[in-house]
C-alpha cells in the first residue's frame, strides 16, 4: 500500500484563482491514492476524474499533486457560493464548537427553524408555507411523495420521461434512466407512472409545438390510463438535470399546473439541481411563473453540507400526523448553520443576479461554438445551468463517444466538466456562481479547444 500524506491546505475564496498544471492529470500522488481507493472503496461508486482534492474555493479545485483545476461542475450544482466559503466555513466551525447534534425530533434548536423560515420566504408563491428538513435530495423527494399521498389520500405519482429524482428505492422508480441508476436494482416501488416530457430539440412537431403538444399527450395519458382522481402528485424538474438540462417547451409546465388545480392533484417541483440562484432566479419555477404546491430542495442549499428540504402549502404539510415525518439527522445543526450562511451570502452578494449575468456570457460562448460546429445540435439551459447536446452532423443521432472524448481532453487540460443526458451525449456547465469571469472564459476556451480537436 502506498501512503500519500495529504497535507491539509486552506481552501476558500483566497486560493489563487488560476489553472495551473504541474503534473499530468491525474498526477502520481492522485494515482497512488486512486490505487488505495480501488482496494478499499466499492467500485459501484464511480469518480468522473480521479484527481484527489486537498483544497477548493472560488472557481478552482487543488489536488494532492499541486495542480489547480477550473471547476465547471460545483460538485453537481452544490457549491453555488464557492467551495469552503469563508463565512460558511466560519458558521460551520462555530456551530460544531457549540453542539453538533441533538436530533431535532428530541430537543430542537434555532438553526432548523431559521432554514425553514428562509425556505418559506424564498420558494415561489406568497401563500402560508411550512418546511421539513432531511439529509439528501432523494430523501426530500421521498418525503414530498409521502406528504402528497397523505394530504390527497391518493397513491399514483406521475413523473416525466428523462426525469432524475434519486437513487433510493422509490426515487429509482421515479427516475427514468436505467443505466447506471436502475439496472439490476429492481423490483421498484409501485404506483409510479411516466408521461411524455416536452423536449424541444427532439420533439417531432418541432420546438414551438412542443410545449402544448407534450402537455396534451401527458394529460391524455393521465386521464385515460391512470385516472386523474387516482393521482396524488405530478413531480417535475422545472429544468431537467441529469436528463440533460432540458428546458420544457414553453407552456408545458403551466398546462400541467392548470390540470393539477382542476383535479386536486399536487404539483411538486423538484428544484434540487435548479435551486438557490443557479438559473438566474432563486428557483427555476419562477421563469414561467409556476407556483408549485410542494418544492424539494437540496444541493445548493448549504454550501456543500448535506441538507435537503420539502416546502409547501401549510395545509398540505400539516396534514401529516405528528411524528409522521423526520429522521435522526434531518436538519442537522451544523448543516443548518451552513445553510443560513449560504442563503444570507447569496442575498447579500447578489449571486442570483450574478448567475443571470454570467449565464449570458456562458450562453454567448456556447452559441458561438455551435455556430461553426455541426456536431452541436442544441444549446440550452438558463443562467449558470446550461449545456450542449452533441449529435452526428446532419442528424439528431446522439454522439456520446465525442462527449467522452471532449470531457477527457478537458480533464487532461485542467478543467472539470461533466456529462449528462439520457443518451450520454450532453456536456453540462455548472460553475460556482462566484467564479471569476476570466476563469470562466479560460475554462470555456479549453472546452472550445477540445471540441475543435474532436470535430467530426
Ligand atoms: C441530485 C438530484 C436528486 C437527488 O439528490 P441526492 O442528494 O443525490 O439524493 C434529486 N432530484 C434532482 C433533480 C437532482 O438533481
Amino acid at each position: 500500500m502506498t501512503d500519500v500524506i495529504t497535507t491539509p491546505t486552506v481552501g476558500g475564496p483566497t486560493l489563487p484563482q488560476e489553472r495551473r498544471l504541474v503534473t499530468a492529470i491525474p498526477g502520481p500522488r492522485s494515482l497512488a491514492l486512486h490505487a488505495r481507493r480501488q482496494a478499499a472503496v466499492a467500485s459501484g461508486v464511480s469518480s468522473t476524474l480521479p484527481i484527489q482534492v486537498v483544497a477548493a474555493g472560488g472557481g478552482v479545485l487543488v489536488d494532492v499533486d499541486g495542480n489547480s483545476l477550473i471547476d465547471l461542475g460545483s460538485g453537481i450544482a452544490v457549491v453555488n457560493v464557492g467551495n469552503a466559503d469563508t463565512e460558511v466555513a466560519a458558521a460551520v466551525a462555530a456551530q460544531a464548537a457549540a453542539f453538533t447534534h441533538t436530533c431535532f425530533m428530541i430537543t430542537p434548536y434555532e438553526g432548523y427553524v431559521a432554514v425553514a423560515e428562509h425556505l418559506n420566504r424564498l420558494t415561489p408563491g406568497d401563500h402560508e408555507k411550512r418546511s421539513a428538513l432531511f439529509n439528501s435530495g432523494a430523501e426530500a423527494v421521498e418525503n414530498a411523495v409521502k406528504i402528497a399521498r397523505h394530504a390527497t389520500g391518493r397513491s399514483a405519482v406521475v413523473v416525466l420521461d428523462h426525469a432524475y429524482h434519486g437513487r433510493t428505492n422509490l426515487t429509482m422508480a421515479l427516475t427514468a434512466k436505467s443505466m447506471p441508476y436502475k439496472a439490476g436494482f429492481g423490483p421498484f416501488a409501485p404506483e409510479v407512472y411516466r408521461v411524455p416530457m416536452a423536449y424541444p430539440y427532439r420533439w417531432p412537431g418541432g420546438p414551438d409545438a412542443c410545449g402544448p403538444e407534450a402537455a396534451t399527450q401527458a394529460i391524455d395519458h393521465i386521464r385515460t390510463e391512470i385516472g386523474a382522481d387516482n393521482v396524488a402528485a405530478i413531480l417535475v424538474e422545472p429544468i431537467q438535470g441529469e436528463g440533460g438540462f432540458i428546458v420544457p417547451g414553453e407552456g408545458y409546465l403551466p398546462a400541467l399546473v392548470d390540470f393539477c388545480r382542476e383535479h386536486g392533484i399536487l404539483f411538486v417541483a423538484d428544484e434540487i439541481q435548479t435551486g438557490f440562484g443557479r438559473t438566474g432566479h432563486w428557483f427555476a419555477s419562477e421563469h414561467e411563473g409556476i407556483v408549485p404546491d410542494l418544492v424539494t430542495t437540496a444541493k445548493g442549499i448549504a454550501g456543500g453540507l448535506p441538507l435537503a428540504g420539502v416546502t409547501g402549502r401549510a395545509a398540505l404539510m400539516d396534514a401529516v400526523h405528528v411524528g409522521g415525518l423526520g429522521g435522526t439527522y434531518g436538519g442537522n445543526p451544523v448543516a443548518c448553520a451552513a445553510a443560513v450562511a449560504t442563503i444570507e451570502l447569496i442575498e447579500r452578494d447578489g449571486l442570483v443576479e450574478r448567475a443571470a449575468t454570467l449565464g449570458d456570457v456562458l450562453r454567448a460562448r456556447l452559441e458561438a461554438l455551435a455556430a461553426d460546429d455541426p456536431g452541436i445540435g442544441d444549446v440550452r439551459g438558463r443562467g449558470l445551468m446550461q449545456a450542449i447536446e452533441l449529435v452526428v452532423p446532419g442528424s439528431t443521432s446522439p454522439d456520446p463517444a465525442r462527449v467522452r472524448a471532449v470531457l477527457a481532453a478537458c480533464h487532461a487540460a485542467g478543467v472539470v466538466t461533466l456529462g449528462a443526458g439520457t443518451y450520454g451525449n450532453v456536456i453540462r456547465f455548472l460553475p460556482p456562481l462566484v467564479i471569476g469571469e476570466d476563469l470562466l472564459h479560460e475554462g470555456l476556451t479549453v472546452v472550445a479547444d477540445a471540441l475543435a480537436a474532436t470535430r467530426p
